[in-house]
């Protein structure tokens, strides 16, 4: 997607080979307008799933996550990284390896909002070793509905989480692919 790459290459400040800030317009500040482009995008790539609810992960999922459901018209689901005194029963949970906080941590939904028939689109700000996407997609499962795929805004193509995503039989659309952020400098992966 041009407009997100020329955005990574202007504002992303590259903080070791492995990872890349981009807190003007998706981690901390968020730009609507790209956002806004983001969602158009992933429902193109989608618009033929059948897609039911959307599910992504607090904080930094939920933008691109709503644009894309406004779009396709769909609620957005976000799993909560901590429980509170509202969220308490009747939860689907999994166990994500956090790769920037270098922490296991529990992510939660209410079971209210996931259903049996549902096809689910996980979405997510980063791809790196792919453990929030397949944590996502476990609580999918525990619901018995369907991921029909995976939307990546940046996806670490150096790293594992692609591959492993691929292996298990899920459809990957990232909008932007690293190749490298060797050197402090941004690569992307050539287009098909
Ligand atoms: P994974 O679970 O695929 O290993 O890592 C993805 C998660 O880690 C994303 O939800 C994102 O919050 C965070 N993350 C991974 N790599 C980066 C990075 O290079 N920059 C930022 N800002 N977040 C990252």
């Amino acid at each position: 997607m041009q407009a997100l790459e020329q955005k990574i290459l202007n504002e992303g400040i590259v903080l070791s080979d492995h990872v890349l800030k981009v807190d003007s317009f998706l981690n901390h500040q968020i730009d609507p307008v790209l956002m806004q482009q983001i969602g158009q995008e992933f429902a193109q790539r989608f618009k033929d799933c059948g897609i039911t609810k959307i599910i992504t992960i607090e904080a930094s999922g939920i933008a691109p996550a709503v644009m894309a459901g406004l779009i396709l018209g769909v609620p957005v689901i976000f799993a909560r990284k901590n429980t509170s005194l509202t969220l308490k029963n009747d939860l689907y949970q999994a166990k994500v390896y956090s790769f920037t906080k270098q922490i296991e941590s529990t992510i939660t939904i209410s079971n209210k909002y996931l259903k049996e028939n549902d096809k689910v689109l996980v979405i997510d700000d980063f791809l790196a070793n792919g453990q929030a996407a397949l944590g996502l997609a476990n609580l999918v499962g525990q619901a018995n509905a369907e991921v029909v795929g995976i939307g990546i805004v940046i996806e670490k193509s150096f790293q594992t989480g692609r591959q492993l995503l691929l292996d298990q039989g899920y459809r990957v659309e990232s909008l932007a692919r690293l190749e490298s952020l060797n050197d402090g400098k941004v690569t992307f992966v050539a287009a098909e």
